[in-house]
């Protein structure tokens, strides 16, 4: 178990690529943290500094207080789980498990008892004398996440995991991983592009863009209080609208400061009786729909969970629900303004 602290962090790559920029962030104890951000934005960088499989440039990398700049890999006590699975095709579920262990010279006796209680957590007892080619994609991956478990490391970095997983068992396995972190009590530092995943699993998420982190956050505050155009309109789905202070008046009859954006969240709004506004597609998902609205040459989406009915080329109008949940921006900094 293990607290880490990345601080002033850079790395610029041999070819003078500048992957991070000044990345701080403290991670407590048993905490799960989820960096999340577009392709490229550095997060896999990060993991592999934290796992010691890339030079720091500047910054100092602490687990536990102790200053691990220097330190080898293997004497960092951190275990690693990819997207792909890399497990040893020619060896059982079993001799997968134990491999680790085995290479570390331990007792026999201890690999089997060990190899058995991460099975039971993991719910792979019936499937120890398979190789992995006998194996679902989710079979697969709790393997490979066991080989992890069963070094019992202070701290579990994962990269994208999930991500070659279908649908439903990528929701399915995303509350397995929440589950067995809780249980296992341990830190875990989790990298994903999918603003999902992060709201979903992280404690905290930390949000990225070009080698900079842009938000650190619950998933609430960052929801509810983004600091800038880009953390609004990366998390949520449908994204945020977001409209210029004239879009604003035209499409919702409000005044803002011409200076201002204004953000204004799918489900925030409201379709009402009027002529102004037109439907121009409509995306149902049974609970509720998805309704994309023009006016000129702006686009709005309503989240939209009532019965009524609404046909593309309506005209009707738009209200906001609650004031006070919209967000403001400046124009020029895109900077969260608060008002
Ligand atoms: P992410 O995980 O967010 O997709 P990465 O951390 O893998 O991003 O990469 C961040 C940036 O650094 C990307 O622009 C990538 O092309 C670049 N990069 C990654 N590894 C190297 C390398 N070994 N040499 C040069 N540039 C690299």
């Amino acid at each position: 178990m293990a607290g880490l602290k990345l601080n002033n962090i850079t790395k610029v790559y041999d070819n003078s690529y500048k992957a991070i920029d000044d990345f701080n962030l403290e991670i407590k104890d048993k905490e799960f943290v989820v960096l999340v951000g577009p392709s490229g934005c550095g997060k896999s960088t990060i993991l592999r500094i934290i796992a010691g499989l890339e030079d720091i440039t500047e910054g100092k990398l602490f687990i536990d207080d102790k200053c691990v700049n220097d330190l080898d890999p293997k004497d960092r006590d951190i275990a690693m789980v990819f997207q792909n699975y890399a497990l040893y095709p020619h060896k059982n579920v079993y001799d997968n498990l134990a491999f680790g262990l085995k290479i570390r010279k331990v007792d026999k006796k201890i690999i089997d008892e060990k190899v058995h209680e991460v099975s039971k957590t993991l719910n792979l007892e019936d499937l120890l004398d398979r190789k992995p080619a006998q194996l679902s994609g989710g079979q697969k991956q709790r393997v490979a996440l066991g080989r992890a478990i069963i070094r019992e490391p202070k701290v579990f970095l994962m990269d994208e995991p999930l991500s070659n997983l279908d649908a439903k068992l990528r929701v399915q396995m995303r509350s397995e991983i929440i589950k067995l972190q809780k249980r296992l009590k341990t830190t875990m530092i989790y990298v994903t592009h999918d603003q999902t995943e992060a709201m979903t699993m992280g404690d905290r998420i930390v949000i990225m863009k070009d080698g900079v982190i842009q938000q650190i956050g619950t998933p609430n505050e960052i929801y509810r209080n983004p600091k800038n155009v880009f953390v609004a309109g990366f998390i949520g789905t449908p994204s945020i609208n977001i409209l210029s202070a004239q879009e604003f008046k035209s499409l919702l009859k409000l005044e803002v400061e011409e200076n201002l954006l204004v953000g204004i969240r799918p489900e925030n709004l409201e379709i009402i009786d009027g002529d102004d506004i037109v439907i121009s597609v409509i995306e149902n998902l049974g609970s509720e729909r998805i309704i994309h609205l023009e006016k000129d040459s702006t686009v709005i989406t309503v989240k939209c969970s009532e019965d009524r009915e609404f046909f593309v080329g309506e005209k009707v109008s738009l209200r906001v629900k609650n004031e006070d949940m919209l967000n403001y921006f400046d124009k020029n900094t895109e900077k969260s303004v608060l008002i």
